[in-house]
């Protein structure tokens, strides 16, 4: 596409939308480029500012006309996966939730919201308390003024029984590559009122609403999310386990204690150092050795510190009050405790350590953020997330931990890891932590990555959500057929390649 079309595209855009709806400063491009992968940095030409629906398919007619890309995004707080930055330095970014940002409706009565890209999880949160409403929504660990919807069509997770927030997001409406404005589900009906909107998945036809996830077919202008009443009473639990090989025991026991639904939420494992970075510095980053990843001797000590072991088992527990929570505690206990390797920690425990925090606070529906200090791990803030998903099979997962952890010590940096266990399959997200700022840091946390992503490849396991760098890499180790089935769906909705060319390795 002409980088010569972006100037008289963005000109028109001023003219029809307003030169307020735009901008093209030095200031705001650099901060539109900026990110935490090991790549340089990609200022746009220009952001825009839609504020309807209308305005976007203006936008996207005009980039039709002009052949110029974009990138859209909801509120941009995409850390470790791209941040707000686009594919290349080439694509405008359309950032939609700076003024679209209304929630459009709560519905106390049947668990949903509707909301626009720009509506955060703290201003979800915010809103529902201010109209007091009896909904409970499902925020991440991550950054609380990330968006609700950009999160979802982005496949993403947070905690409580509706963690996964694509499977809770019901009913989009999209503005599609060619212009065209789509409702999906019972949305698309050809009638004044469409009151099934929002409340059913099982519609007429093929379901549409996945195809705009992790994908790059049209910009979603907003969205049908489901929450679930408050409950009375939240108790979290706590098992902690000595040593790095206890995972494989791990798995074991919670896939039948998750598929006998004794707990609503996931259940994570998650890794020493994963906890503690949010806590902690890295505690020798300034001398010369740093270039070592952290020793078993160096973990160990810190371990001690926060009262943790290798692993640390939780997950939570809703119901009227203690009483009728307690056996299903007590179950948990005889059954992670006859491993004799276990140490329980109980709600009351951890609610004082501020390394439960993120647990505790995401699990009761706040929004908390406490998990961004990870950032500040290593001088520099690169960060890049990896996320292999894994069968629920203790060896499995056992020896995928103990060859990424080693992969990991050859490039000089830490093993963090949480594994984020249904009752059949486990979501591994890693975060690769590394200083930005040092070229050789940067260029092993890059080498890092990939060798990963080799180990789990090798062993038939494949990533999920993925960060913009990786994108192309990671479709390229798929099978021909559904790399070209991806390629006609553009080609049918966005016969110009408008939208985002490139996401997800699809163009
Ligand atoms: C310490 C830490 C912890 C984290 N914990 C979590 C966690 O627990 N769970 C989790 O899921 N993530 C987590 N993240 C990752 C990330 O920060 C969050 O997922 C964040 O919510 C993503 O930003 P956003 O919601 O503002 O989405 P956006 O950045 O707005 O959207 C994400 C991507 O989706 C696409 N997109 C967005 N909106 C649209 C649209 N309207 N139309 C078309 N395409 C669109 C764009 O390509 C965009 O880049 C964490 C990050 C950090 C640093």
């Amino acid at each position: 596409m002409p980088a010569e079309n972006t100037a008289p595209f963005l000109d028109a855009v001023a003219r029809e939308l307003g030169e307020a709806a735009l901008d093209r400063g030095e200031a705001e491009r650099s901060a539109y480029g900026r990110h935490t992968l090991p790549g340089p940095d990609l200022p746009p030409p220009g952001i825009i500012y839609p504020g309807s629906t209308e305005d976007v398919q203006a936008v996207v007619r005009l980039a039709n006309q002009y052949r110029v890309p974009l990138f859209p995004i909801s509120a941009g707080w995409n850390l470790g996966i791209g941040s707000r930055a686009a594919m290349n330095a080439g694509q405008v970014v359309v950032a939609l939730g700076r003024r679209m940002n209304k929630v459009v409706e709560v519905n106390d009565d049947l668990s949903y919201v509707v909301v626009e890209p720009g509506v955060s999880f703290n201003t979800m949160y915010d809103e529902l308390n201010r109209r007091g409403s009896k909904l409970m929504m499902s925020p991440t660990a991550g950054p609380p003024d990330g968006s609700v919807l950009g999160n979802a069509i982005d496949k993403g997770g947070g905690a409580g029984p509706l963690a996964s927030h694509f499977d809770n997001l019901c009913g989009m409406e999209v503005v599609l590559g060619n212009g065209d404005i789509i409702r999906t589900g019972d949305g698309g009906i050809d009638a004044d009122a469409q009151p099934n909107w929002h409340v059913t998945k099982y519609s007429f036809g093929p379901a549409l609403d996945g195809i705009f996830t992790q994908s790059n077919y049209g910009i979603v202008t907003r969205a049908g999310i489901w929450m679930m009443q408050r409950p009375p009473h939240i108790r979290m639990f706590f098992f902690t386990f000595p040593d790095d090989e206890d995972l494989a025991e791990i798995v074991d026991l919670i896939r039948p204690i998750k598929a006998a639904g004794v707990v609503p939420t996931q259940i994570r494992a998650t890794n020493d150092l994963y906890l503690l970075s949010s806590q902690e510095r890295h505690p020798r980053y300034d001398v010369a050795t740093a270039r070592a990843a952290l020793s078993d001797g160096e973990r160990a000590e810190l371990r001690k510190k926060y009262g943790i072991g290798s692993w640390t088992v939780s997950g939570a527990l809703y119901g009227p009050n203690d009483e009728a929570l307690q056996p299903a505690l007590d179950r948990l206990r005889k059954h992670f405790l006859a491993s004799g390797k276990a140490t329980y920690i109980s709600h009351e425990e951890a609610a004082p350590r501020a390394i439960f925090h993120a647990a505790i606070n995401s699990n009761s529906g706040r929004p908390a953020g406490s998990e961004l200090a990870m950032l500040k791990w290593r001088p520099g803030e690169g960060a890049i997330w990896m996320t292999p998903g894994a069968r629920l099979d203790g060896k499995l997962v056992n020896d995928l931990q103990r060859a990424c952890r080693a992969v990991a010590a050859d490039f000089g940096l830490e093993y963090m890891a949480s594994f984020v266990c249904g009752a059949r399959f486990a979501r591994g997200i890693h975060a690769i932590l590394y200083d930005r700022n040092d070229a050789d840091e940067t260029a092993r946390a890059d080498r890092c990555y990939r060798a990963i992503c080799e180990v789990f490849l090798s062993r038939g396991v494949f990533v999920g959500r993925a960060p913009t760098l990786y994108q192309d890499y990671h479709q390229k180790q798929r099978a021909p057929e559904i790399v070209n089935a991806c390629a006609a769906i553009k080609r049918a909705l966005d016969p110009n390649g408008i939208i985002a060319p490139g996401r997800y390795g699809i163009s």
